[in-house]
């Protein structure tokens, strides 16, 4: 069966969805016949989005916030009904060595990228569970299975997602819900600002279209690009003194950091950090 008849008429809701990778999914599930609600801590941007794209549900939602997540879902349930896809996405990535993180990103990190996820896995088994039917899908990264120097709380925070995710699809076996991560690469978005790696970029559309095939034919992971996949997966099965050798020669110990202080990414590193 085609992804268009699979997705059509599914009640999607995307944390994180007024830009960058939720914004893109909303509109290629849109385009695909689903009805979408997005919701994001930045309310205009959650606001201009949905009314230029004609979304049927958007609003304000600060998902490290126990009820205005419930009340989110609550909302979009008495005016679309049952969701049929959570997508947990949002998330930020400020970059810097960690003795120079202050506290209070430190936590913001842990709170939106990990508690986040956990909080809205946990509201969608409360309703998915009794209907025995819905899949949660987590936005975690090739982040999660790599480590790159100037973001060891981002890098411990996509760990985490990944380990909670499969630890769910074990814990709900068989209760009729799925359960899925998405690994994406470096992505050109905001989050992305200023950054470069050796292999290409992602465009947010890839990262859209594997989620529109991950609902269609659920499975526990995609890693996108299929490429940056691969070379972190070969990269996983060498001897780590061997792996951290070849990381540092593809830059790994020092990009990300060279560019945390670039022009390009100021406004964006100023909206994480005070996210
Ligand atoms: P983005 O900054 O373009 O969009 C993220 C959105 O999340 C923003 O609109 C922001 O306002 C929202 N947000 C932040 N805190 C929130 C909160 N507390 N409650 C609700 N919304 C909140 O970033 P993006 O690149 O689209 O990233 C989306 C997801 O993809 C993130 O989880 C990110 O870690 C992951 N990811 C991104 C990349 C990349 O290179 N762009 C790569 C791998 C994984």
């Amino acid at each position: 069966m085609s992804s268009a008849v699979q997705i059509r008429g599914k009640i999607v809701v995307i944390t994180g969805g007024a830009r960058g990778i939720g914004l893109a999914t909303a509109t290629a599930l849109q385009a695909l016949g689903a009805r979408i609600a997005i919701g994001d801590i930045d309310e205009a941007a959650a606001k201009d989005s949905g009314s230029t794209r004609d979304f049927e549900f958007y609003g304000k939602l600060d998902v490290t916030d126990q009820s205005s997540f419930e009340n989110f879902l609550d909302e979009v349930e008495r005016t679309l009904g049952p969701i049929d896809v959570l997508i947990n996405n949002a998330g930020i990535m400020p970059i810097g060595k960690l003795a120079d993180e202050p506290d209070r990103v430190t936590r913001r990190i842990l709170d939106i990228n990990v508690y986040g996820v956990i909080l809205g896995s946990k509201l969608g088994l409360h309703r998915m569970l009794p209907r025995g039917r819905g899949h949660i899908i987590n936005i975690a990264s090739l982040a999660g299975e790599s480590h790159v120097s100037g973001l060891a709380t981002y890098n411990a925070s996509k760990h985490a997602v990944l380990g909670f995710t499969d630890t769910l699809r074990e814990e709900y076996r068989g209760t009729g819900l799925h359960f899925s991560s998405v690994l994406p690469t470096l992505t050109n978005t905001e989050l992305g600002s200023g950054l470069t790696t050796p292999v290409r970029a992602a465009e947010p559309e890839e990262i859209a279209d594997a989620i529109a095939k991950l609902i269609a034919k659920p499975k526990a992971k995609v890693r996108v690009t299929a490429l940056a996949g691969f070379i972190t997966q070969t990269m996983g099965l060498l001897p780590q003194g061997l792996a951290d050798r070849i990381g540092r020669a593809l830059g790994a110990d020092h990009l990300f950091l060279d560019a945390a202080e670039d022009e390009k990414r100021r406004t964006y590193e100023e909206r994480a950090r005070n996210a």
